[in-house]
């Protein structure tokens, strides 16, 4: 971060504007609507601020910038069009430990100004860091169409109960699950419908009806985080992440849907890795339900879907063993993401009629699979946590009968930047995984759709033109 952002609260504070164009006409009136104690010193004032000074909003001196004029003053925007002088400003605010601002020459800047969405007193603040203020500003003009004007109203009127909450819950996480609730309940449906004092109403209910004892109940959350790509995150997930006291996580959820957790939520990597564990599952499964029973909002984020290779069943019936609230959150499990980011469908009307997915992880010495019904020709077999058995899964799906020849695929870290996707056959992939070295998370996918990957594969390097396929 180049800039720490803060908000200012100048209300009564004496601030100097050097300059009396349109420029220095802009800061006076942002300046004037923080409730700012302006002066200009200009030799001369443009209309606007000629009036602005008859008006009494703002004093004026009439010559030139003197050094010493930044006394008192707690920051100054140099806005002429002299570099020499905003420069002069710029020292002179250095020496005396004031802020100052030189419209357009970064170098003569303590502070910026960035573009601002008003919807008092909520107010967004934007800045590129001086990079691309263009950009600041079309990202202004985006958020301007899309954030309701209500959400100021609905931001006021919870600043006039503010107190009484407080009062009210002295429980700070309790507090907070109050706000979360009532700031998105009936109260903000009437805010943003320009129903203030239904919105009013509404909060008082809010207020009267909770219950502090059901606020401050924790509650587990099993989410699917998806594949890894944070785009293919649920709306679901992505507001569960948002509000959660704690995430517990593994190493399928990559550091960019981590990115998106609330910033001050506590982070317990749980992580497993084949035959590795971080943390024994009956010890997370434990840990849930303790932090569930300190009143904690408690995410438990999983890569792809909590319920498919995930032991997100195993977690919940402890759960519910112990009378926790949970939820479960589906994700794009990663089959789903590997078949669409490699262009392999799992199903075809030419190919195949079914899709199985299995895991390739052994139990003791043994891959315990139902070999007989993963040998017909119009079956997808999916293989979770396959890689490191692949030689021998391979070698148990030919020996049962499954042609050597048998398309086959494996997809690492599907849907992500550096997925890398390898094309085989039965025979062939064991010796192709190892060659180009595919580590996990990859999953193999077994069955006649894989040479749709020809032509329907969309990432990465173009496959070359085969003869469209004519059923
Ligand atoms: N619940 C998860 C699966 C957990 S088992 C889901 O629904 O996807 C872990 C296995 O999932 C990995 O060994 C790998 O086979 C597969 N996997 C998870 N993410 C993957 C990814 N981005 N690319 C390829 N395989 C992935």
């Amino acid at each position: 971060m180049d800039y720490f952002p803060i908000f200012l609260d100048l209300n009564a504070q004496p601030c100097l504007v050097v300059g009396g164009g349109e420029v220095a006409l802009r800061k006076v009136s942002l300046l004037l609507q923080a409730g700012a104690r302006v002066t200009v010193v200009a030799p001369t004032l443009c209309t606007a601020l000629t009036e602005r000074a008859g008006r009494g909003d703002i004093a004026h001196l009439a010559r030139d910038w003197r050094d010493g004029d930044l006394a008192g003053q707690r920051l100054a925007i140099a806005a002429t069009d002299n570099t020499e002088v905003n420069a002069a400003v710029h020292a002179a605010g250095e020496a005396a430990g004031v802020l100052v601002n030189a419209v357009d020459s970064p170098a003569h800047c303590r502070f910026i100004v960035p573009a601002i969405v008003d919807r008092s007193p909520l107010v967004l603040a934007i800045s590129s860091g001086g990079n691309a203020p263009v950009l600041a500003r079309q990202l202004r003009a985006r958020i301007e169409a899309w954030l309701p004007h209500g959400y100021g109203v609905l931001a006021r009127l919870a600043g006039t109960l503010r107190e009484r909450v407080k009062a009210r819950f002295a429980d700070e996480r309790a507090r907070r699950r109050f706000w979360e609730i009532a700031l998105d309940g009936p109260a903000a449906e009437k805010a943003l419908a320009g129903d203030e004092a239904g919105a009013t109403a509404a909060l008082e209910v809010a207020l009267a009806a909770s219950d502090d004892s059901a606020l401050a109940r924790g509650a587990v959350y099993l989410v699917g985080a998806g594949p890894g790509n944070p785009d293919l995150l649920t709306f679901r997930a992505l507001r569960l992440m948002q509000k959660a006291d704690v995430v517990l996580y593994d190493n399928l959820v990559s550091p960019a849907i981590m990115e998106l957790v609330r910033r001050d939520a506590e982070r317990v990597y749980v992580g497993k890795k084949a035959s590795n564990h971080a943390l024994p599952q009956e010890e997370i499964n434990q840990l849930l339900v303790r932090l569930a029973q300190e009143g904690k909002s408690v995410l438990r984020l999983k890569g792809g879907d909590p319920f498919i290779f995930g032991r997100g069943g195993e977690e919940i019936e402890e759960l519910a063993a112990h009378g926790v609230d949970f939820e479960v959150v589906p994700g794009i499990t990663s089959a789903a993401g590997a078949s669409c980011y490699a262009g392999i469908p799992l199903t075809h009307r030419d190919y195949a009629q079914s899709v199985t997915f299995v895991t390739g992880h052994r139990r003791g010495d043994a891959i315990e699979l139902d070999w007989a019904r993963l040998t017909s020709d119009g079956e997808t077999v999916v293989v979770y946590m396959g890689v490191a058995q692949a030689p021998r899964l391979c070698a148990e799906l030919i020996a049962h009968g499954r042609a050597a020849d048998t398309p086959a695929a494996v997809i690492e870290k599907a849907t992500l930047p550096e997925q890398r996707t390898v094309i085989g056959t039965l025979a062939t992939l064991p010796g192709l995984i190892e060659e180009a070295g595919i580590k996990p998370p990859a999953l193999i996918i077994i069955g006649g759709v894989v040479t749709l990957h020809d032509k329907l594969g969309w990432r990465g390097p173009v496959a070359p033109a085969t003869p469209r396929h004519t059923a």
